[in-house]
């Protein structure tokens, strides 16, 4: 369907879905809603049925520039056609991917066929819109890196460097995504890098720790090596050699090397301060508080029940200096 002229589309999707039990159950289907030139290649737009003309306005304005947001912070690639599908509902959403998705998953980047899937609710309001172009990056950096690297070394990029580019230049880690990898720290459960070479398939829970510490191991190389450090490493895995060699050479920095410094580094970052802005905090130190405050007052208590018996001596004292019983039978 692919290769099918953009006319063509909507009466060979109509024929294939209709033999497609998946897309059967859908409440919706997307149409064809136009194309737009972008740094990446020609993108066909589809979008939900009831989508108006300046909705598909928008979006073609908003994959142009996400586009060329990339290409003018991580440099240039190849362009190659790729389609961008906005769907309504979740049976949609696998038709177009192929696959059952697990709930938690609401948007792909596919390299065969170069196509990106996003699962929308909306697009009106300005929140759904900046939350839109959020995920539209994350899913173009995806197709991005499918464009610049040779397809041997394709194979060879681990999912922490896709990834973590990913939710970098998406605006970087959410706090969710920040407070997960910081309780992950405290219980002695984040993952070494060699860990994280596949991401997906994992529980939303295991899937967030590993997007988190994809993105800081990106933020590592950036904060040793700068933004034309990770440009050049781009550039080199052109070549379309084996990823950690590749590391080496650009950075001049051995892979075990960055991989062990990676574990110290993620160890010792100081993040109590976001910690303490945790909304739930309150919640978990609330138990804490009433203990404190119990033990508090208990030691107040017996502090004051011992003064009560130190007067008590020095009064029986007072009215009895020779401690000699002077009771009266
Ligand atoms: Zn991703």
């Amino acid at each position: 369907m692919n290769g099918a002229p953009a006319y063509l589309r909507p009466v060979l999707l109509a024929a294939l879905l209709a033999a497609t039990p998946a897309a059967a159950d859908s409440t919706s289907v997307s149409i064809h809603a136009g194309s737009t030139h972008t740094v990446l290649g020609l993108c066909d737009i589809w979008l939900p049925p009831g989508y108006a003309s300046p909705d598909a306005e928008y979006v073609a304005g908003a994959v142009s520039d996400l586009s060329l947001v990339l290409t003018d912070r991580l440099g240039p690639t190849a362009e190659r056609a790729f389609e961008l599908v906005l769907v309504d509902n979740r049976g949609e959403f696998d038709y177009w991917t192929g696959r059952q998705s697990p709930e938690w998953i609401h948007a792909l980047a596919m390299n065969h066929p170069p196509r990106l899937v996003l699962l929308v609710s909306a697009i009106a309001t300005p929140a759904a819109r900046k939350n839109l172009e959020r995920t539209l990056l994350h899913e173009l950096t995806h197709a991005y890196l499918h464009r610049l690297v040779s397809p041997s070394t394709r194979r060879n990029l681990p999912g922490w460097f896709h990834e973590g580019i990913a939710v970098q230049m998406s605006g970087g880690m959410e706090r969710g995504m920040q407070q997960t990898v910081l309780y992950a720290r405290w219980l002695g459960q984040l993952q070494p890098l060699g860990a994280l070479t596949t991401i997906r398939h994992k529980t939303a829970r295991s899937s967030e720790l590993a997007y988190g510490q994809s993105a800081l191991a990106v933020e590592l190389i950036v904060e040793d090596h700068g933004d034309a450090g990770l440009r050049k490493l781009l550039n080199d895995l052109r070549g379309g050699a084996p990823f950690e060699s590749v590391f080496e050479q650009s950075l001049g920095v051995p892979w075990p090397q960055f991989a062990d410094r990676y574990q110290v580094w993620m160890r010792r970052r100081n993040n109590l301060l976001l910690a303490l802005s945790d909304p739930n905090i309150i919640f978990m130190l609330l138990p804490l508080l009433l203990v404190a405050a119990y033990l508090v007052t208990r030691a107040r208590g017996k502090r004051r029940k011992a003064e009560w018996e130190q007067m008590d001596k020095s009064a029986d004292k007072l009215n009895n200096p020779g401690g000699i019983d002077t009771f009266i039978e």
